[in-house]
């Protein structure tokens, strides 16, 4: 038996079906021969960006009409593509690259789709932060997508705080004028020897990559405009336990010290160890085999 959407070439394309199709993210020749079979033949395109799919339905002899969809779109624009699919169309969903739903447009009409029992089927292919982790050479057995991280300071901190015992690889997306900004957070944050890989304009002519620490990406970045320029994906290596720990004693080994001047060593081992979330017993033990 068939899979949903596994239909072959040429056959008739399955009704009611919303298509989740990857485009490419640079290179136009980075799109599957399934994903050109099926914008070729659904009734419909719903896209982010009529223009920019039409360059890319253009390239490949595409006529497939387009319609505009963003998540902020009227619910109408939603509803006219459900009733459309409820009457037995297949509509196609793209983003301007990548993948939809990544960091894109269209979780709004999936759920629609999905709450109406209807079929939705991926159409795999390209998206940034993949290709990104597969040659940034860090672990690649867990990692969180973090997508792009708020760009006032504030929001920023806080999410960056929350991540900073983060131990899987992370990766974050990120626009060419907040790079610096988002780098030197990054920096501060979490330590500024902390491995980092930044791909820019990943397929595309002036590609790029830069493997170095989070200290370093800055001066490779200061070092020629044209390195800021672009598209980036940053992956930022995940933490390490062990180092934490052993950074959250020397540093209750020193407000220990400064608040010894002012109280007694147990009240300040008790206060400090509170502080930072350590056992009592242990900062004890150590401020004690100092003292020896
Ligand atoms: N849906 C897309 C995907 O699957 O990767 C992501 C769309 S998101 C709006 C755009 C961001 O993805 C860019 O700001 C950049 O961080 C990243 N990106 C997309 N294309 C890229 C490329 N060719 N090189 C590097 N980063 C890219």
């Amino acid at each position: 038996m068939r899979e949903p959407g596994n239909f072959p070439q040429n056959s008739a394309m399955p009704g009611s079906t919303l298509f989740v199709v990857a485009t490419p993210i640079g290179n136009l020749a980075d799109i599957s021969l399934r994903a050109i079979e099926v914008l070729r033949q659904v009734e419909l395109i719903a896209a982010e960006d009529t223009r920019q799919t039409q360059r890319l339905l253009s390239h490949y002899g595409i006529a497939t009409r387009l319609i505009s969809y963003h998540d902020f779109s009227d619910q109408s624009t939603c509803q006219r593509i459900i009733q459309r699919l409820n009457q037995g169309e297949s509509v196609a969903l793209v983003s301007d690259a990548g993948t939809p739903l990544i960091s894109d447009p269209g979780y709004g009409l999936v759920t629609e789709a999905r709450s109406h029992g209807l079929k939705v089927i991926p159409i795999p292919g390209p998206s940034a932060f993949v290709a990104a982790l597969s040659v940034a050479g860090l672990p690649t057995d867990r990692f969180s997508f973090e997508g792009f991280l708020p760009a006032k300071a504030g929001p920023r901190g806080k999410r960056l705080r929350a991540l900073a015992t983060e131990q899987r690889t992370m990766i974050f997306y990120e626009a060419p004028h907040r790079i610096n900004s988002m780098l030197q957070a990054c920096a501060s944050h979490f330590e500024s020897s902390r491995k980092v890989f930044l791909g820019r304009e990943l397929t595309k002519k002036f590609e790029q990559h830069f493997c170095g620490t989070l200290a370093s990406a800055r001066t490779w970045l200061a070092e020629d405009e044209n390195n800021m320029k672009g598209e980036f994906v940053v992956v930022i290596a995940g933490g390490d336990e062990a180092a934490w720990q052993i950074a959250r004693l020397e540093k209750a080994d020193g407000l220990v010290a400064e608040l010894r001047k002012e109280m007694p060593m147990k009240k300040a081992v008790a206060f400090i160890s509170a502080f930072l979330g350590l056992s009592k017993n242990e900062l004890y033990r150590r401020v004690l085999e100092r003292d020896q």
